[in-house]
Formats: C-alpha cells, structure tokens, sequence
C-alpha cells in the first residue's frame, strides 16, 4: 500500500475533519504543510465548505497556527460555483443566495447580480449560519418558479468538536422536498473541484494524492477523477463506516502524523 506514496508528485487536502475541527486545529496538520512547502511539493487545499473566501481560509490557517499560505492554495466550492455561473451566464444574470458572506462576495466578483425580492435566473444554496424560514420560503418559491437551482455542496453534516453538524446538503434536502427540484450540485465529489485543483497546479492525476475525511465527497470524487486516495481518520468516517463503501482508499491513517511517517519512511 504505501508504494503509492512514492509516486506523489502534488496533494490536494481537504480541511474540515483534516486540517481542523471547527475552531480547533488537527494534530499534525501544521507539520504536514511545512513539510509539503519546505519540499517544493504543489499542494491545494480544497474545501467544500462555502461559507468563507479564500482570504479568510488564509486567515483561519493562519489565526489556527497551522500554516502561512497564500489564497492561490485554496480552491473552494464556492469559487467553483462562481466560476461555472461565469462560464453559464452573461454578465448581469440575477442570482439569489442563501449562503454566507464569503459565497455571495465570490458570485457577485463573477459579474453576477446578487437579488433578494426579483425572481431571479439561479438560486445557490450553500451552508448558511444565518439560515432563516424566510430565506427558505423564498428560494422554494423561486426555484417553482423556475429558477436554476444550485448546490455548492452537498456534504449532509460537517465536524465540529461537539459532533457532527447540518451541512449544506441538509439544506439542499429541504428545498428538494419543499420543490420536488433536484440541486445541480458542484463541489466534491464532483469532478469540477478536482480538476479546477489539478489545473491550478498543473499537475496529472494519477501522481497526485487526495486527502480527506469523508468517503463520500472526498475518496469517492477523487476515485472518479483519477487520483490516490488517503482517509484519515480525524473527522466523519471511520474504519467502520468506510469498509461499508464498495471502492475503498488506497491509504486509511490515523491522522496527517501518521501519514507523513508513512511517506518519511517509504522516502528514506
Ligand atoms: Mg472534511
């Protein structure tokens, strides 16, 4: 198993259950990225968490003592969102948002107009720690009234130190049963986060290494896309829940610590 590891040549990692717990880093997290740095290794830190922009995830590794790095290091769900709303949309396309500050600020930097009362072309639904019934009622009414619907993730629950918590999905579950509307759905473990992070460092699949908490976004998204799969064991899933997937990681670790021995070792 660990012979994978010599093959990596970039890493791509998730953050929530990875690199921390709500406001409380992860054991190892700090010295697994001062060694991907001090190594020249490529590295892109992917989350499907939506509720922040690239500068406050900065912040947040850097407020969290685990590492310096710099926004071109992040890649989230929702600047994957941002940038396929670009690509689908003219400049001026409405789009109502029921998600965070940092979400809204990245689709109206795509050109899009942010409205609340107009019906408008796209609603976009990601986690919202400020999520009312108002908002709710409002997206359902436009979203049966024709509105794209719009899912930045759909992670059903993220880890905090209490325990798991509603994620985004939990919300895109509500409006589908309030619409009868399935979300098109962008982040993990869909392939657009994986390869907007492989293009980002230009690097190729198959010599790259997912690392994340969750088998149903991270290890079965990077699975589909081509790349090595690591699990730790540091968040959502455990040796349990994870031997009840069909397709199983190349690598299951206690904790980025234990991964790193693992590549130190197989290295020297
Ligand atoms: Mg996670």
């Amino acid at each position: 198993m660990p012979h994978h590891l010599s093959n990596i040549r970039a890493v791509i990692m998730d953050a929530d259950g990875v690199l921390w717990r709500g406001d409380t880093p992860i054991d190892g997290a700090s010295r697994w990225i001062s060694h991907l740095q001090a190594q020249g290794i490529p590295y892109i830190i992917a989350t499907n968490n939506s509720s922040k922009s690239p500068q406050e995830y900065q912040q947040k590794l850097e407020r969290l003592q685990i590492a310096r790095v710099t926004p071109e290091h992040i890649v989230s769900s929702g600047m994957v969102t941002a940038s396929f709303l670009a690509r689908e949309y003219p400049a001026g396309a409405t789009v109502f948002v029921v998600g965070g500050d940092g979400l809204r600020e990245l689709i109206a930097a795509a050109g899009m107009t942010l409205v609340t009362d107009e019906q408008p072309d796209v609603v976009v639904v990601g986690i919202d720690f400020a999520l009312t019934y108002d908002k709710l009622r409002r997206a359902s009414d436009f979203i049966r009234r024709g509105a794209r619907f719009i899912g930045t993730n759909a992670d059903r629950t993220f880890p905090l130190p209490e325990g798991p918590a509603p994620g985004a999905g939990s919300i895109l579950a509500l409006l589908q049963t309030a619409t009868d509307v399935a979300p098109e759905v962008m982040g993990k473990p869909g392939r657009a986060m994986f390869e907007t992070a492989l293009a980002v460092m230009g690097a190729a699949a198959e010599h790259t290494l997912m690392i994340g908490d969750r088998m149903d976004t991270d290890i079965l998204g990077a699975i589909d896309a081509g790349l090595m799969t690591a699990l730790v064991l540091t968040g959502v899933d455990t040796r349990d829940t994870a031997r009840t997937y069909p397709t199983q990681p190349d690598i299951i670790t206690p904790d980025l610590n234990a991964l790193l021995d693992t590549w130190l070792g197989v290295k020297s």
